[in-house]
């Protein structure tokens, strides 16, 4: 630096002296506190980075730190190294929605600091490519302002137009005001670009309005510079002071450098064509001191020249060559070729003006080069941007075909998802189903369970109840086994006293028949009479326990011999009441001969006695059936009344009194015995006053044929009938 002391005039030597001085030590207390600033930020990311523990954040941290780096304006090699490592992993975890915002950052550091449009463009589409599902729209917004960016960069107005209009869009519908400030400040830069100077106004006056309503000092600092440079353009060089002058006041509290540097060209500018040379100077030289604070090359060209330009203009040649010579050194660094023909025109003016034609010509010639240079590059810019649009829309369409193919593998995916789901729920049905299933039979088997324990309880108490039965029917049997052999005993061995008794009462009536008393004899009679009673009490017990106690005989009995024995036994009975006895042809049976006797006789003389009619009528028939007889003894007596039905069959159970009808009441209850011990059974049907009715049956197969020889069908027509003698 000191080099330009020594070359500066001896006036200005002092006012740059102290001027320089100042500035070096105000911009030495701005960067420190500038440097500062940024450092701290940066210095407190990597301790973050330090600490992460997971790779999520690692990747936060690198996005921000390329953050910090575009925003720092010259640490492209940075931002790009963080902007990689962030994509990297992002790749790695399949992290789509950082992939995304690492290519964004990628695209912005290419196309605002590395000016390398091409790769800018390629991280754009391969950004724009992320399917948007995995990002938010706050995301996705930056990218239409890279995108704005790179197309007013390849001078593709339209379609930057277009980008920064999407954008614009999506900030208004978010409600993001600073968005729409920024939005609409690009646009006022396009028109900027385009010389539209009346619309570049426009949108920067809404961009400094909206900046103003929420208090921004820095987008109110860019949008009053752009304004002032802009006026400038329009020659309204005292609104152009106007407004940079405000916006130096910002960057000054803000500590902006590289918006110093640029303000300070911007009044320079102004001063300069508001004729104030002096002023002019003294922006300028800020800027350019400013420009070497920051190692800005294109900022010391740009100011270097301007100075030079003016000391050309107040004709003192030596300063004018010195601050050309300055600018073309940074312009050849840079490698800028507009600030080189800036300057080579300078410098051509100047040689031209003070006549020395040789060097004039030399720098007109390298004019003309770098000018067809210029030519060349612009075509060159235009054959890339022809190439970026043809691979952009090719780009475009590519990702519309892996839109469709991911739209359809998220179709598949879905189907497969839904699918499995659906097979999951069969399974848990499935086992659910089982599970009930377990659970019933479990539960079945359960109660099957104790069912066949109860069952095998009752079972035992069944067995139990039996075995008690059989025990006391055994012993019932038993008792009345007993008890019949005792009554015939007991019967058997009365029959011959009582015969005794009755015969000494003959004979004692006999002895005193003569002379006796008559009240005397009355009483012999009645000791007689129930001696008599007795002796048939005897007989008929002892005929019913015979039944029990002898062994059962069984023959062919022809029951017409049967019923002519019975009626000659009841000879005497029947000719005393003048009954009449019917029977049809009765059929042989295999029975026992004693006891069909015994069974016609008993029923037949209780049809006989139980009867009041004149003449008694007593009908016998048979009816065969499949397996057995059916033999009915029907008369036309006094009748029972169906109440006792059954009981009259009962032993010693008499519907009479002995002086109403004689009788013993063991008759019926002997026809029944002997009736089921031939394997038959007796029943009888009444109507009282009108007659009784008494049905039994014999089984044909009683232990063999005991079949007659004809069938009684047969002999139904052969009534016999007999009456009594009169
Ligand atoms: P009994 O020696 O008294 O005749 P039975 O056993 O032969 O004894 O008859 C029992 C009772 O049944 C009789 O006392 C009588 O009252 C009634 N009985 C029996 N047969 C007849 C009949 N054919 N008609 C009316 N009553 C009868």
């Amino acid at each position: 630096m000191s080099t330009h002391y020594v070359k500066i005039g001896p006036i200005t030597i002092v006012q740059n002296n102290c001027s320089r001085w100042l500035w070096v030590l105000v911009l030495g207390v701005y960067s420190c506190m500038a440097w500062g600033q940024s450092n701290t930020r940066i210095f407190d990311l990597l301790t973050k980075l330090k600490l992460a523990q997971h790779d999520t954040a690692r990747m936060d941290i690198y996005l921000q730190l390329a953050d910090v780096h575009i925003e720092e304006g010259n640490s492209a090699e940075k931002a790009i190294n963080n902007a990689n490592l962030a994509l990297i992993l992002a790749q790695n975890y399949k992290d789509k929605r950082r992939e995304f915002l690492a290519l964004e950052r990628l695209t912005r550091v290419h196309a605002l600091l590395t000016y390398d449009l091409k790769a800018a463009m390629t991280f754009l589409n391969q950004a724009k490519a992320i399917d948007t599902i995995y990002t938010t729209v706050i995301d996705r917004v930056r990218i239409y302002g890279d995108e704005g960016k790179i197309f007013m960069a390849l001078n593709d107005y339209e379609k930057a137009q277009r980008a920064f209009f999407q954008q614009l869009t999506i900030y208004e519908q978010l409600h993001d005001h600073k968005g729409i400030a920024a939005v609409n400040y690009e646009l006022g830069q396009l028109f900027f670009e385009q010389k539209d100077y009346r619309q570049a106004l426009a949108y920067f006056n809404k961009a400094l309005d909206l900046y103003n309503e929420f208090n921004d000092m820095r987008g109110r600092m860019y949008a009053l510079n752009a304004l002032g440079q802009t006026y400038g353009q329009l020659g309204d060089y005292t609104r152009n002071l106007q407004h940079c002058t405000e916006a130096l006041y910002l960057a000054q509290t803000l500590n902006d450098h590289l918006q110093l540097a640029e303000i300070h060209v911007n009044i320079g500018y102004a001063y300069d064509h508001l004729n104030n040379a002096t002023e002019a100077l003294r922006y300028y030289t800020g800027a350019l001191l400013i420009g070497e604070e920051l190692d800005n090359l294109r900022i010391i060209a740009r100011a270097a020249r301007e100075m030079g330009n003016i000391y050309r203009q107040l004709c003192r040649e030596e300063e004018a060559f010195h601050y050309y010579a300055e600018a073309l050194q940074a312009a050849q660094q840079v490698g800028s070729k507009s600030l080189l023909k800036d300057i080579y025109e300078s410098l051509f003016t100047l040689y031209d003006e003070n006549g020395q034609e040789a060097q004039a010509y030399h720098w007109l010639k390298k004019l003309v080069q770098i000018k067809d240079q210029l030519y060349d590059e612009e075509r060159t810019r235009q054959l890339i941007h022809n190439q970026i649009r043809y691979e952009t829309e090719k780009r475009e369409e590519e990702v519309k075909l892996l839109r469709a193919r991911e739209l359809q593998n998220q179709i598949i995916i879905q189907n497969q998802r839904l699918q499995n789901y659906a097979l999951i729920i069969f399974v848990l049905l499935v086992l659910a189903g089982v599970v009930i299933l377990i659970n019933a039979l479990k539960r079945r088997k359960a109660y099957n369970e104790l069912l066949e324990k109860e069952v095998q309880k009752r079972t035992a108490e069944l067995q139990r109840y039996n075995e008690e039965l059989a025990a006391s029917n055994q012993q019932l049997e038993q008792s009345n086994a007993e008890l019949e052999r005792f009554a015939y005993i007991a019967s058997h061995d009365l029959k011959s006293p009582l015969r005794n008794i009755i015969s000494f009462l003959n004979l004692i009536e006999r002895k005193v028949r003569q002379n006796a008393d008559p009240q005397l004899l009355e009483y012999l009679k009645f000791a007689t009479e129930s001696a008599r009673q007795m002796h048939q009490l005897i007989l008929d017990v002892l005929e019913f326990s015979r039944v029990n106690q002898a062994e059962l005989q069984l023959d062919e009995v022809d029951l017409n011999e049967s019923l002519v024995l019975a009626l000659r036994n009841l000879k005497e009975e029947m000719s005393q009441k003048n009954a009449v006895v019917e029977s049809m042809q009765l059929p042989t049976v295999r029975a026992n001969s004693a006891y069909m006797l015994q069974l016609f006789q008993n029923l037949i003389s209780n049809g006989i006695k139980y009867n009041e009619r004149r003449i008694p009528l007593v009908q016998i028939g048979v009816t065969e059936q499949a397996d057995h007889y059916e033999f009915y003894v029907r008369d036309n007596g006094i009748g029972i009344d169906p109440q006792y039905k059954e009981r009259v069959f009962e032993m010693f159970k008499r519907l009479h009194t002995r002086e109403e009808y004689q009788g013993t009441g063991i008759g019926l209850a002997l026809c029944k015995k002997i009736v089921f011990k031939l394997g038959g059974n007796i029943w009888l049907d009444s109507e009282p006053g009108r007659g009784t009715t008494f049905f039994f049956t014999i089984p044909k197969q009683n232990d063999g044929p005991s079949q007659s020889d004809a069938p009684p069908s047969e002999k139904v027509s052969e009534h016999v009938s007999m009456h009594s003698p009169t």
